[in-house]
């Protein structure tokens, strides 16, 4: 398997606080990773660095075929370079429809040219039926997406993320606040998504990493403790002690 993310040594230094205390990881191409951890340790500011919110201090991150480290560089280029970042809270336009929101995001990666005087032309239209069926919205796309569920907003924006192509996809949390079905739901869009690209996942339901989850990285205070599949993790007796205090 060919690797597509590669993070060495990454160190962030908040004012004399390591939030990230020397970091190694790698995610190879089509993977879903998981990445727990108790609060605070590292894992937010991990994704903030791979996709360029945050600087790191030290340390290199590869990306792709790409030359060079990309951890300089300014957080648009790293998502044109491919690695798109879907946060908390759904920044969708609730006033647009379901349609009008991937549109919209469709054009944020062409020119200004193609925004103001192109037609929509028959590849576009495609792809955005595809992603539509992809989250499970083709019967909403009329639907303005401020009136869609709370699960159905989360899904338009992986949605809005995934119609830009990415090679890698970073979640933090994606089933927070879901019922039960959404969660479901949303275990199987992000297998299926990682046919298409790889996807590094902030997760703390331990039942959602368990049941869709293959390898999991854990990490405390600033580094990575330990890596594997899920039973290999929850037997470890670091990971244990981290979460129990035994
Ligand atoms: P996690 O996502 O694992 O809960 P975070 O990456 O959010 O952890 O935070 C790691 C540590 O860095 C925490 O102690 C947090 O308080 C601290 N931290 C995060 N962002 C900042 C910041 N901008 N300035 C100072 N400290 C921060």
């Amino acid at each position: 398997m060919t690797q597509i993310l590669t993070c060495n040594d990454v160190k962030v230094d908040f004012d004399g606080f390591f939030a990230l205390k020397g970091v190694d990881l790698q995610v190879e191409q089509q993977e879903v990773r998981f990445l727990i951890g108790p609060n605070g340790a590292g894992k937010t500011t991990l994704l903030d660095v791979i996709c360029g919110k945050t600087r790191a201090t030290e340390g290199s991150v590869f990306f792709q075929e790409m030359e060079g480290s990309i951890h300089k560089l300014e957080e648009h280029k790293i998502a044109l370079a491919g690695i798109a970042r879907k946060f908390q809270a759904p920044s969708i336009f609730p006033q647009l429809t379901v349609l009008e929101n991937l549109e919209l995001a469709m054009k944020q990666k062409k020119t200004l040219w193609h925004m103001l005087f192109a037609k929509m032309d028959e590849p576009t239209k495609e792809k955005i039926e595809y992603t539509l069926e992809k989250i499970n919205l083709t019967q909403e796309r009329n639907r303005l997406a401020g009136f869609l569920a709370h699960g159905q907003k989360q899904w338009l924006e992986i949605g809005m993320q995934l119609i830009q192509d990415p090679q890698l996809l970073l979640l933090d949390e994606p089933i927070a606040g879901m019922s039960g079905q959404e969660r479901e739901k949303t275990g199987r869009l992000i297998h299926d998504v990682s046919k298409e690209c790889s996807v590094l996942i902030v997760e703390h339901d331990m039942e959602f990493v368990r049941n869709f989850s293959k390898q999991v990285t854990v990490m405390h205070e600033g580094k990575v403790l330990c890596e594997g599949d899920m039973n290999t993790v929850q037997n470890d007796e670091r990971v244990i002690e981290v979460y129990l205090g035994r």
